[in-house]
């Protein structure tokens, strides 16, 4: 049923009447039912059905979208009209959405088929999916392990043949670190290139919206679809739109940097090997390889972390039981609503966060802390742009260790915040990454590769995708 390995492919197979998309998506909802363990979906839109047959039609005569067919799961932050979003948050229970994401739209306005929500991080705020108020996600490849996060929903559903592409969001990693741990690829764009119309905003200077799949032509054509300017983002860019589905691989040589920082101390030595084994092989294939420094990347967790929970505590302060989802019962006054609404809809990250976050912004210390990470991001930014000048793509692992075992590192805040070490600096300096499988550590364990590219340089990051797979 699974016979396809791509979309190309899955479209020719359904000209050809090998494949039929009623069994396809009839398939993956039974594996979702199948695979409850997992706990990778939030809710299951089993009415999705109802659309394959005008879609097939569609196919067969000619008429149909880019994306015709695709099966999508979309995290649950993503707002898609008379749905739910909850963001895997109490505070959100019950709250349906009034409209449609952007990204979503484009999708669906391209003949996708959307076939539920996925668990994630409540708010997206988490490495290992275990701060959801729907429970844990689990990592197929060994249940005793996370998936990552924070979009570990929408990675499992694809690793595990649920669907065929999900939609998640990465702030700060939350795409490419549950793609290294379940073995698939996911990319984030560049801010700006997607519309964030729709994403429920966690820190929206780093909040960008992208793709995970199982091979690098299903991530080329969505973020072909899902990409452009949009009226109802302001930060949103207004410029060309590359085909990014059209490979130019034929010859193609990169000048690739390795940066001494992300190779340092704290890197697990398996995936330092395996990924030191690839570098190799892209030298042999004739890639520059060239040595290069970022100084500051030491700053980049602090930096993030002082910057996103900023921001995080002004856009979650909507969330007052009086506008959306969940109200307290127990409260007598407005202010104990409110107290009580939010004591307890939020769980305990999402308030670390909007605590640590109304600490740095307030009076006495705001040149302290947010004030300095805004000049520290500026100067992260600067060290990318003075690497670019000479490297087409930059090469780092994509996390310090394969997937963790589930509890080992919710009861430290600082050790899960490690996790970030290697991915907030693109969300920093607002430019691309993807991670790339590219092998598995002694106990089976997927290890990702991460490549950067300058702003708006998707097209470097798809074309080295697609040369490693070969
Ligand atoms: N793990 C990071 C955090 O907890 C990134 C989250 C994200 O990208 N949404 O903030």
């Amino acid at each position: 049923m699974l016979n396809y390995k791509n979309h190309s492919e899955k479209i020719s197979l359904i000209k050809e009447r090998k494949l039929s998309l009623r069994e396809n998506v009839t398939f993956f909802l039974n594996r979702i039912k199948g695979n409850i363990n997992f706990n990778a979906f939030n809710f299951v839109f089993e009415d999705c059905i109802e659309s394959v047959d005008l879609i097939e039609k569609k196919i067969m005569n000619g008429s149909a979208g880019k994306s015709a067919g695709m099966v999508i799961a979309v995290k649950d932050v993503l707002a898609i009209k008379d749905r739910p979003l909850t963001c895997s948050s109490k505070i959100l229970k019950d709250f349906n959405s009034l409209y449609t994401a952007t990204a979503i739209q484009k999708l669906i306005d391209e003949d996708a088929i959307v076939i539920g929500k996925t668990n994630c991080d409540e708010f997206a705020m988490g490495s290992s999916n275990e701060n959801s108020a729907f429970g844990a996600v689990k990592n197929p490849v060994d249940l005793s392990r996370v998936p990552g996060g924070s979009s570990g929903g929408s990675a499992v559903a694809v690793a595990a043949n649920l669907c065929d592409v999900a939609l998640g969001s990465d702030t700060g990693g939350s795409i490419r670190q549950p793609a290294a741990f379940c073995g698939i690829y996911g990319l984030k764009p560049t801010y700006g290139r997607v519309s964030r119309y729709g994403l429920t905003a966690f820190a929206s200077s780093f909040d960008t919206i992208g793709p995970l799949a199982k091979n690098i032509d299903n991530i080329a054509l969505v973020l072909s679809v899902i990409s452009g300017f949009d009226p109802k983002d302001s930060t949103s860019q207004n410029i060309d739109l590359p085909e990014f589905n059209s490979f130019q691989t034929v010859n193609k040589k990169f000048k690739i940097g390795l940066p001494k920082e992300y190779f340092a101390e704290g890197l697990n030595e398996e995936i330092k090997n395996t990924i030191l084994e690839k570098v190799d092989q892209l030298k042999k294939a004739g890639h520059e390889i060239i040595n290069i420094e970022l100084p500051h990347t030491e700053y980049s967790i602090a930096t993030y972390y002082i910057l996103t929970t900023a921001e995080a505590s002004s856009n979650l302060a909507r969330f007052d039981g009086a506008r959306y989802g969940y109200r307290s019962k127990e409260s007598n006054t407005l202010k104990n609503m409110y107290f009580n609404s939010r004591t307890e809809g939020f769980g305990p990250e999402v308030k670390r966060r909007i605590m640590l976050g109304t600490y740095v912004l307030s009076a006495g210390y705001y040149d302290a802390y947010y004030r300095k990470a805004q000049k520290a991001r500026r100067l992260l930014k600067q060290d990318f742009d003075k690497a670019f000048e000479k490297v087409d793509l930059i090469l780092t692992p994509t996390t310090p260790t394969t997937a963790f075992k589930l509890g080992e590192k919710s009861s430290d805040p600082l050790e899960m915040y490690l996790e970030d070490i290697y991915t907030t600096s693109a969300n920093l300096a607002g430019i691309p990454g993807i991670s790339i499988p590219i092998g598995k550590d002694k106990h089976g364990l997927p290890i990702g590769m991460q490549l950067m590219a300058n702003q708006f340089d998707e097209q470097k990051l798809l074309d080295a995708g697609k040369i490693l797979m070969s």
